[in-house]
């Protein structure tokens, strides 16, 4: 009894911002004593004199050590910021984001100050940031403009087992060759470290013993015909039968996650009162921030909460608490045929590799279970030992730009880990040569280089380069704005739907195709000066939008900086759509007689997309943005074009013959007559001059 009075008169007498002081303090403290309790915290001293040792170092611990939020404050700590930078890459710019996130609070500064990230278009850093969490594409685009690397003392490439193609190129670029000063970290949550040692000249390898429990795998008896409905079944099967404890599902996408939490917020309405709480708790890419954040939150007694995840809870984010993981077995995945040059993104069953890191998600704190919704067979026979590195599935345009830009020329021998096909890189040479990009000696033109200076596929920046010329780069870099969104421009809530679809549809007026009408809701909206408003009344997410400004500034900056200037051509419409055609003409395809399309170049069967502008309408000829593969091959984004467009723009891509239509085919049958009559006056002439004679 004594002590509670002696708290209440102890609460009396501080003011309330000393409370709230104090209150951050113990939080701070509290995190600094969590700190302590990681697997990595009694390894500190030696990882560190580790590093002063050896100027490259592979660090290999579970998913869950410490490694990504620790080791930076440990350099931190033992002086290595007041020599520069501490930067550490991340694959994803969700874990980019959200453990800067967490460090800056581990730290007790604010997110951008000290401790920030830089993601493309997105750079919440300052003068003051001193650990620097990125995504490996930003330091790759870092390294382009800075290849020293000078204002940074360590970088620590983190993630490294994932194999995604900016980490892998800057392997091969070997970032550490120019500085002996500079620390190199190689991090990794798997075993095969010795790969990454071997390419290091035998870098030593720190290992961080984990902890781990014993992990129990479930199979299912037969295949599931459809993996979603099983995840929630089992989901619900867990929360009903089994006890206490968090559960984390894997699902391959935004779209699968939305179904899967919509789905379990009806059917536990209907459990009734006696079950606990099911707390729903998405994480993906687009997911806004504050929610993301939602997923660390402990869960509250007597409550179960259920992570709905994409692959970035694999490796990249750890969430505390989980003790049952749900694996369907699959992921989307990028692939690549480097015959017809096309990229598409498949859900594909994952890797054994990937099947145990999922599974060993649920026995971080203790004994877990893991339900795979593939039966053990499948695991066996069918699932693939490793995942595929992304170099050896992907369109390489980019990076060769990058590289070329850099001034490596000698790609076949560039000092890859996994070199990619040949194909590809030829591939990859022979678009950015039709792009006009490279000269025939494979050597970098003036176009390529002010290409090489935006964070954009080379299509997308020579359409940007392109609009100089046609006088329109206002309304390009808008559109290359709102394509970088993506398809979350437009919202459709299910009781409105009529209502939406019109709201849409107001954009395509003249069915002017999807770029114009991408940059019609841009300029409607800038007319409104940005008004919330006024997106809600046409369906629009505001929050993309506003990143869509973000971008479309950052990209106003890039022109100035490869001195082209901000032209409009705002009734030219043909002059945006030529711009555009400048570089997506490899993206071009013709209308079939049953209402599919053709692929002019590499002859492929596809359609334009439900959800365009076009897809009532079907011109004749169109370019489109990119494929996406459903039910069918679809088109995203499609404009109208002229197919003499084709053989204006890149005459070395494209002959006559292969834009030839119905129209120039009669054309040919006139020919054909003209010559055939020319030769025949050709005979008469003869004739009557055998006749003279
Ligand atoms: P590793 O990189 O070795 O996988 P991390 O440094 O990411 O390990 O994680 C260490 C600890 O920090 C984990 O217990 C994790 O739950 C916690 N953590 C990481 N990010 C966050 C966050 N954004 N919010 C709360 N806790 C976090
Ligand atoms: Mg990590």
């Amino acid at each position: 009894k004594a002590s509670v009075m002696d708290g209440d008169k102890f609460d009396n007498d501080l003011s309330p911002d000393a409370l709230e002081e104090l209150e951050a303090k113990t939080g701070l403290e509290k995190l600094q004593e969590d700190r302590k309790t990681l697997p990595i915290y009694p390894y500190r001293e030696q990882l560190l004199q580790a590093v002063k040792d050896y100027q490259v170092l592979v660090i290999v611990g579970e998913t869950g050590s410490g490694k990504t939020t620790q080791i930076p404050q440990y350099l931190h700590e033992a002086g290595y910021t007041k020599l520069g930078k501490v930067g550490c890459t991340q694959p994803r710019r969700v874990a980019a984001m959200s453990v800067a996130a967490r460090v800056s609070q581990e730290m007790g500064v604010k997110l951008g100050h000290e401790v920030g990230y830089s993601i493309r278009f997105e750079d919440n850093t300052s003068e003051k940031t001193i650990i620097k969490y990125m995504t490996d594409g930003m330091l790759l685009r870092e390294f382009l403009g800075e290849p020293d690397l000078a204002s940074y003392s360590v970088i620590m490439v983190d993630e490294a087992h994932e194999r995604t193609l900016s980490t892998d190129i800057l392997f091969g670029l070997d970032i550490s060759r120019f500085r002996p000063d500079l620390k190199l970290l190689i991090s990794s949550a798997t075993l095969d470290a010795e790969k990454f040692s071997d390419y290091f000249d035998s870098a030593p390898i720190f290992k961080i013993p984990g902890r781990r429990y014993p992990v129990e795998i479930h199979y299912t008896r037969a295949p599931e015909a459809d993996y979603l409905d099983a995840a929630i079944v089992t989901v619900l099967q867990i929360h009903v039968t089994q006890s206490p404890g968090d559960i984390l599902v894997f699902f391959t996408g935004q779209e699968e996650i939305e179904t899967a939490e919509e789905t379990l917020k009806h059917r536990t309405k209907g459990l009734g009162t006696k079950i606990a709480e099911l707390i729903i708790c998405p994480i993906y890419a687009n997911l806004p921030t504050e929610l993301q954040a939602k997923i660390f939150e402990p869960t509250p007694e007597g409550a179960r909460k259920v992570v709905l995840a994409t692959n970035i809870a694999e490796t990249s984010l750890t969430i505390d608490g989980i003790k049952y993981v749900i694996d369907p077995g699959f992921c989307k995945m990028k692939s690549y045929n480097p015959r017809t040059g096309m990229e598409s993104l498949l859900v594909t069953p994952v890797s054994k590799a990937s099947a145990m890191q999922r599974a060993g998600r649920s026995g971080r704190t203790g004994p877990g279970m893991c339900f795979r919704l593939y039966t053990a067979y499948n695991y066996h026979h069918d699932l693939d030992d490793n995942t595929v590195p992304e170099i050896q599935r992907t369109n390489l345009a980019s990076v060769v730009l990058s590289l070329k830009s850099l001034g490596i020329h000698d790609l076949l021998n560039f000092d890859f880990m996994d070199p990619p096909p040949s194909e590809a890189l030829l591939k990859a040479l022979e678009l950015l040569f039709a792009l006009n990009a490279l000269n025939k000696h494979g050597e970098l033109t003036k176009v390529g280089r002010r290409m090489a200076e935006f964070p954009l596929d080379p299509m997308q920046a020579k359409m940007i380069v392109a609009s100089d010329k046609y006088k329109c780069s206002d309304e390009i870099i808008s559109i290359a704005a709102m394509l970088s969104i993506g398809n979350s421009i437009f919202y459709r809530p299910k009781d409105k739907q009529v209502h939406a679809d019109n709201a849409r549809m107001n954009f395509h007026t003249g069915n002017v195709g999807d770029h114009m009408a991408l940059l019609k809701v841009y300029n409607s909206w800038r007319e409104t000066n940005f008004s919330t408003q006024w997106c809600y009344e046409n369906y629009i997410q505001v929050r993309s939008m506003k990143r869509a400004r973000d971008i479309r500034d950052q990209l106003e900056g890039l022109l100035e900086r490869v001195e082209i200037e901000l032209s409009s051509s705002p009734n030219e419409l043909d002059a945006v759509k030529k711009s555009i055609t400048s570089g997506f003409f490899p993206h071009s395809a013709r209308l079939q007689k049953n209402g599919s399309y053709r692929t002019v170049k590499h002859p492929q069967t596809v359609h334009i997309h439900p959800s365009s502008g076009l897809a009532q309408v079907l011109p004749r000829w169109v370019v489109y943005h990119e494929l996406v593969l459903t039910t069918k091959e679809y088109m995203r984004q499609v404009t109208e074009l002229k197919p003499d467009w084709l053989v204006e723009i890149a005459p070395h891509y494209y002959q006559l013959k292969d834009v030839e239509d119905r129209m120039l085919s009669l054309s040919h049958v006139l020919m054909l007559s003209l010559s055939l009559s020319l030769s025949l006056s050709y005979l008469s002439f003869h004739s009557s001059k055998l006749n003279f004679l």
